[in-house]
């Protein structure tokens, strides 16, 4: 590397420098490493299930998406705590890092089972991350089948203050606004955690309305309209209404598809609004308030980046993230070329303290 090359980049990173990456992918453990974590009865069903927890990520651990091929280690879809310290967290001298398990027990059909699993997992992610890097927080996995369960998991996992939100998929087997769910948002409100919905996918429904896909690729911009069903549903079902101070977080979500949407979600509601009279402003406005995105991957060409971040109305929506080490981490190019100084400066730091209550005291 050339002088002026090396010169930008350190640049670039002490830019960096104190900010909070909100979106960084601890590996899958094996099931082995959870065993520790397991009461006598689920260690003995987990074994005998011969539970297929790293196959039911998302993507499978060598699909391209899940790691670039430079980063990380080979056959893990997340990073490593040493390989996320020297590439993320010592490079560019974070303040802090939230790590967001795309995990299998999120995943499994038997609710009882998929919240033992959640149990262990959060636990072995307390013991072997968070102890071990205090520039760490972690997102607490949970299993949708049984919200009663998910509920009881969050008020047990948030008494520790190292957890600050809780992370479900975006593809549900129902919608997030549904009622069924009503423990789940009382749970999150009490301890004041943002409810993070992740690119993936519980595997209940196809990932379009048209059937299911043939390849990642299909599938994975497909998601985008998954996104918009939750926030439209959590809206049109009056969660917002009811939780005035709730906050949701689209992690991995894509950013470009947000003012059109915001747009066209606005105008309709204007025709039929008798439909759902707790909606008392501009759906707009409530996504304003109460919706946040990461910004990796963002996915416009960096001259429409400016307009895009206009195109929201808020300056207060966006929050940094590297997706590390997924295929979309743009390494020391973290911030999206073409975004405006303003909006850099609160996205890297005061947008995510604002969103994220617990991380008000990290130095
Ligand atoms: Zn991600």
């Amino acid at each position: 590397m050339d002088a002026a090359a090396e010169h930008a980049k350190s640049a670039e990173t002490s830019r960096l420098a104190g900010a909070i990456d909100c979106d960084v992918h601890p590996r899958a453990p094996y099931l082995r490493e959870l065993m520790p974590y397991f009461d006598a009865h689920w260690a003995d069903t987990a074994r005998y299930r011969d539970v297929l927890m790293r196959e039911l990520t998302s993507f499978p651990p060598n699909a391209p998406l899940m790691r670039r091929p430079d980063l990380g280690v080979a056959g893990e879809c997340g990073g490593t705590l040493a390989t996320l310290q020297a590439q993320v967290l010592d490079r560019w001298q974070l303040r802090a890092a939230i790590v967001n398990p795309l995990f299998a027990g999120s995943m499994m059909h038997d609710p009882h089972l998929g919240t033992a699993l959640c149990r262990a997992h959060n636990d072995w992610i307390a013991r072997e991350w968070l102890d071990k890097d205090a520039r760490l927080r972690a997102s607490i996995v949970v299993n949708l089948g049984r919200p009663e369960n998910a509920a009881g998991e969050i008020n047990r996992v948030a008494m520790d203050r190292r957890f600050v939100q809780v992370i479900v998929p975006v593809q549900t087997e129902i919608p997030l606004g549904r009622s069924v769910h009503k423990p789940i948002f009382e749970a999150l409100v009490q301890h004041g955690l943002p409810l993070g919905i992740h690119a993936g996918s519980m595997f209940r429904n196809p990932a379009s309305q048209s059937g299911f896909y043939s390849t990642f690729s299909e599938d994975y911009t497909a998601h985008i309209s998954a996104f918009t069903a939750q926030v439209a549903n959590l809206i049109s079902e009056g969660v917002f209404a009811e939780y005035p101070d709730l906050k949701i977080v689209l992690i991995e979500s894509g950013v470009s598809w947000m003012p059109p949407f915001m747009w066209r979600f606005s105008k309709d509601w204007r025709g039929v609004r008798n439909e759902v009279p707790w909606v008392d402003r501009s759906p707009a406005d409530m996504m304003r308030d109460h919706v946040r995105l990461t910004t990796q991957p963002f996915d416009a060409p960096a001259g429409t980046v400016a307009k895009i971040v206009q195109q929201l109305g808020s300056p207060d929506m966006l929050l940094f993230s590297s997706d590390y080490p997924h295929w979309h981490f743009d390494g020391d190019d973290a911030v999206p070329e073409g975004m405006p100084e303003e909006q850099v400066g609160k996205m890297l730091v005061d947008n995510v303290l604002a969103t994220y209550p617990r991380l008000g005291g990290i130095q």
